[in-house]
């Protein structure tokens, strides 16, 4: 790899990697799951935080009601890449010796400069989201098998393309480790104790490793009111929003730490983060953090939204979120959810009845909340130009 990485270069090698996976499939003829940019290549959207070794990731973030109590952070990203890799040592006669020795992270951290985190989405297509919008409208219950096979061709043909940019992009001097579905369970299961496992830690969800964190804090999209992530960029006169699933790249690089936004490079400073934990945090309502949220269930000088929060059957969402002047409801008030003053989202509302139904009907699958929003939800031009506007002077020196 000879020039330094950007965002825009990581954008194109993604879209040449969705393209050669879905050109020439056996699914190619059919309809294109994925949202198109104009010219019909793939809407894939990256952002790009760097960071040096050391660098807390979840500083702040350890709750259960939050990211978990252990998620995985550089040293275990790293252990995880150098057990995978380690060589087995072998005497001066060539014979394998009994020792299996991998490159420890303090090594690793005297040799690489900084790490850069990627986060990428793939959104998917507009259209077949208001399709599903309208089966939504049509059937109070029920799932649509459009809706399921759009929610895992999408998300395997992320999960196959950051693979190969991971390969892509791995060299004598950059060492990647591509966080698709499987390495994110690996990551848990092999690089995490398992005393510091399980559901009892956090969101088991995502596991150790929260995507949808990561990606909020490389600035590629925000939390929702019902906690899913989304991007909304300014298109035309109009907003649009992008919503799908994300990866990210782990890069451990030696090309020096970019503290100035070069290449679309951000550098999470304390400030930064800290807008972010105000954004994510419905419960603040001041003005001018609610004026940069995408989320627009807050009013504004608008009625505000909550469009997935009518739209969710089994009311998870209604039993997770604060009402709009961003006070709990009393009957929320369970000690048991809650953990230093954070809300545990109602996952047993959530994923409850999809799980029963699924074990009768495998494509059984819900995503009333993303569609809705993605569809219909409240959009703020405003809110995008203040985020930017943000972004620029909190992530970048
Ligand atoms: S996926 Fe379905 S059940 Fe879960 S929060 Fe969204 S609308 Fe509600
Ligand atoms: S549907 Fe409305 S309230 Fe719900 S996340 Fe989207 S913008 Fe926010």
């Amino acid at each position: 790899m000879n020039a330094p990485l950007s965002c825009s270069s990581l954008t194109d090698l993604l879209v040449e990697n969705v393209h050669a996976l879905t050109t020439g499939s056996p699914s190619s003829g059919q309809r294109i799951q994925y949202a198109t940019d104009p010219g019909g290549h793939p809407a894939i959207r990256v952002a790009a935080a760097n960071v040096p070794m050391e660098y807390d990731l979840w500083e702040g973030l350890r709750n259960p009601a939050g990211v978990g109590l252990h998620p995985a952070g550089i040293r275990e990203i790293w252990e995880f890449y150098a057990w995978r890799t380690a060589s087995i040592r072998r005497d001066e006669s060539g014979r394998e010796t009994m020792f299996t020795v991998p490159l420890s992270y303090e090594e690793a951290a005297l040799r690489f400069r900084r790490v850069l985190i990627v986060s990428v989405m793939l959104p998917f297509a507009e259209e077949l989201l208001q399709e599903h919008n309208r089966f939504i409208r049509e059937h109070a219950r029920g799932a649509s098998w459009q809706f399921s096979h759009l929610y895992e061709e999408v998300n395997d043909t992320l999960d196959r393309a950051i693979l190969r940019t991971g390969m892509d992009l791995s060299s004598e001097q950059t060492v990647v480790v591509a966080m698709d579905r499987r390495a994110m369970d690996d990551i848990s299961t092999q690089a995490i104790p398992l005393t510091r496992q399980g559901a009892v830690h956090g969101p088991e969800k995502e596991v150790q490793y929260p995507q949808k964190s990561v990606a909020v804090l490389t600035g590629l999209g925000q939390f929702g009111v019902s906690r899913f992530v989304f991007r909304d960029e300014m298109e035309g006169s109009g907003v649009r929003r992008l919503l799908g699933p994300i990866r990210s790249l782990v890069i451990f690089d030696e090309t020096p730490l970019v503290e100035d936004g070069d290449g679309g490079i951000l550098y999470p400073h304390r400030r930064w983060r800290k807008f972010l934990f105000s954004l994510a945090d419905f419960t603040k309502t001041a003005e001018e953090i609610n004026r940069c949220r995408f989320c627009s269930y807050i009013p504004l000088l608008d009625k505000g939204c909550g469009m997935c929060i009518s739209a969710c059957p089994p009311g998870a969402l209604i039993r997770s979120t604060p009402c709009p002047k961003g006070e709990y409801r009393e009957d929320l008030h369970e000690p048991k959810r809650f953990w230093r003053g954070q809300l545990q989202f109602d996952y047993e509302l959530c994923r409850g009845d999809r799980k029963r139904m699924a074990t009768l009907f495998p494509e059984w699958r819900c995503g009333r909340c993303i569609t809705r929003c993605a569809s219909g939800g409240r959009r703020r031009r405003r809110a995008v130009e203040e985020y930017e506007k943000q972004k620029k002077k909190l992530a970048v020196r």
